[in-house]
């Protein structure tokens, strides 16, 4: 008995001191708060799930087929540590599609009465090479903010509220990256509101470099990405809940840390806690498998009619075909803090600051049109230059300079 008392002790003193932090149940419950109809939509939604999962549907998805899924990253940074290098946004690509492809090499930590339901859930990632508009693009959208950290409030997803708007959720995996103290992430689940539809990730748990451990493996990414493609926590967020998926043990709660051996709790019997499935709270070292329930969860998805088929017809991974506009977003270092216009809107003239940004002056800054055309260029002679607009017609312009690898980009509306 007094065994127990201990283990119980300890096991508390671990969820408080280690506990991953991912707020996706929390977030998908507040939306439901927010918007009753959302409860509603869920549920047809995992209808549709059910259906799909049980029954041989004719308008499957092929159990060979790959599905690729372009993603954007919007990479929103405060302090220039976290305008992470486009090798660590890389590392987590290749830690999802290790994950998601089972070529983990920790598949081999699967313990043995697991490794027969472990499943390559054949779906991959890959950043985009074309941008909603057909133009070219890294898929990595960089923007300097004012805001120095993020909450499960959906912020960093609005360029009107310091973030970055989503492309299109249609077509897109939008990948959110900004520091959020000790959250690790949030994802919505599918069915959500469009344009807030997307995965939030802490910049210091996101790839496999420059991040340490316990969330240093990218899985803070692979189970985010697990709730955007339908999936639910292990334990099913409740004392013995259900995930919905047939094949992963009854869990009483999450995990913490990083445990050894045999766990039971719910009377799981034989098998016992999963607590090396993505889906639950384990450290990174210590999570190695999605099922082949989970599989079959989140391919269903995809199937005609299912909330992410149409991803299947992205043109997101295609060759570029507007070879005519310059992509203005894209890879741009979008430098609030150096570059502001003001008056805008304007009708005569700007004044453009670069601020004590010495480095600007000399440089050239372009007025854009819409449609990518350039009209006009000045020579940035001080920090703080004057404009002369006058002569443009009236819309929306893009006002763009780059400086080596330092872009910049504002919007300009002429009055
Ligand atoms: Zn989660």
């Amino acid at each position: 008995m007094r065994t127990v008392i201990v283990t119980l002790l300890l096991g508390f003193a671990l969820n408080v001191s280690a506990q991953r932090e991912c707020a996706s149940h929390q977030y998908v419950d507040q939306l439901t708060i927010a918007d009753p109809s959302y409860k509603n939509r869920l549920a047809d939604i995992e209808t549709f799930i059910q259906r799909h999962m049980a029954v041989a549907a004719t308008s499957r998805l092929s159990a060979t087929t790959v599905v690729k899924i372009p993603v954007v990253i919007h990479v929103l940074y405060n302090k220039a540590t976290q305008n992470i290098s486009d090798a660590q946004i890389k590392s987590q690509i290749d830690a999802l599609n290790r994950d998601y492809r089972k070529k983990n090499a920790d598949t081999a930590n699967t313990p043995d009465r697991f490794k027969g339901i472990a499943a390559d859930a054949g779906i991959e990632f890959a950043l985009a090479t074309a941008d909603p508009s057909g133009r070219a693009t890294t898929g990595i959208i960089r923007k300097q903010t004012s805001v120095s950290y993020w909450q499960p409030d959906d912020k960093i997803k609005l360029s009107a509220q310091g973030g970055d708007d989503a492309w299109d959720t249609k077509s897109y995996l939008n990948i959110w990256v900004g520091y959020m103290h000790t959250l690790l992430g949030y994802s919505s689940a599918p069915g959500g509101p469009a344009d807030k539809d997307g995965v939030v990730i802490n910049v210091s748990a996101f790839g496999t470099m420059n991040v340490s451990a316990p969330y240093d493996l990218g899985r803070t990414a692979t189970h985010e990405v697990g709730h955007w493609l339908g999936l639910r926590h292990i334990w099913g967020d409740e004392s013995c809940g259900n995930d919905f998926v047939d094949d992963t043990p009854v869990q009483g709660s999450f995990t913490s840390g990083c445990p050894n051996g045999f766990r039971t709790t719910c009377n799981n019997g034989s098998l016992g806690d999963m607590y090396m499935n993505y889906m639950d709270f384990t450290n990174d070292a210590c999570l190695n498998l999605f099922t082949k329930g989970q599989k079959e969860r989140m391919r269903a998805l995809f199937d005609d009619g299912g909330p992410r088929y149409e991803l299947l017809n992205s043109k997101g991974l295609n060759t570029p075909w507007n070879t005519i506009e310059e992509a203005p977003v894209a890879n741009e270092v979008i430098a609030n803090a150096v570059s502001k216009i003001f008056p805008n809107p304007a009708q005569n003239e700007i004044t453009l600051t670069v601020g004590a940004d010495a480095k600007w002056i000399g440089k050239e800054v372009r007025i854009v049109s819409i449609s990518g055309g350039v009209i006009q260029k000045v020579i940035i002679a001080t920090a703080s230059q004057k404009i002369n607009i006058a002569n443009l017609k009236a819309g929306m312009y893009l006002l763009q300079g780059e400086n080596g690898a330092d872009k910049f980009h504002e919007k300009l509306i002429k009055l």
